[in-house]
């Protein structure tokens, strides 16, 4: 196994583990749970200004969901290859709470770079956004840009960066 494969290996299993996780949880707790994430392009997934902007927007996220009477309960947050990560337990209407994550991902300062996947308490698959993440960069469909592949990885990590620095400084 060459380099390149074993750090492919380590996000598969990062992944695997984040799933398995959300779905104890939803098990555990017979609730809806959410993980909410940065969606982190390039390397590295794990920095000081990155940690300092997750732990603002997990705190924005928690805010702008009590305002909609959503209360959300901590379970755990870990520092996966991935970034870091964060699983809350939600007691409202699991389609509601996507919903409302959308939202969330639509209109804050960064919340294009966010991942927030919601499990509902009968559900196997995550609930679908309905409609399809906008780009980084642009305002075409996030998949076509990364099939197409219309960025750079090197243009995608220095707009995220860009971003996330002036919102730890805000
Ligand atoms: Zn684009």
């Amino acid at each position: 196994m060459n380099e390149i494969e074993a750090i492919q290996n380590q996000i598969l299993q990062a992944k695997e583990i984040r799933w398995i996780k959300q779905h104890k949880f939803k098990r555990e707790h017979k609730s809806t749970i959410i993980s909410f994430k940065f969606n982190i392009p390039s390397w590295p997934k794990n920095s000081n200004e990155i940690e300092k902007a997750f732990k603002k927007s997990r705190f924005g996220f928690c805010s702008y969901m009590k305002n909609n009477h959503q209360e959300l309960t901590f379970l755990e947050q870990n520092e996966t290859i991935l970034g870091p990560e964060v699983f809350f337990l939600a007691k409202g209407d699991p389609e509601k709470v996507k919903k409302l994550s959308i939202k969330f991902e639509e209109s804050y300062t960064v919340g294009r770079l966010l991942d927030i996947d919601v499990l509902g308490p009968h559900s196997d698959q995550h609930i679908e956004r309905g409609t399809k993440r906008k780009c980084y960069l642009c305002d075409k469909i996030a998949i076509h840009c990364m099939r197409e592949e219309n960025h750079t990885p090197i243009e995608l990590r220095l707009f995220f960066d860009t971003l996330l620095k002036n919102f730890v400084k805000e």
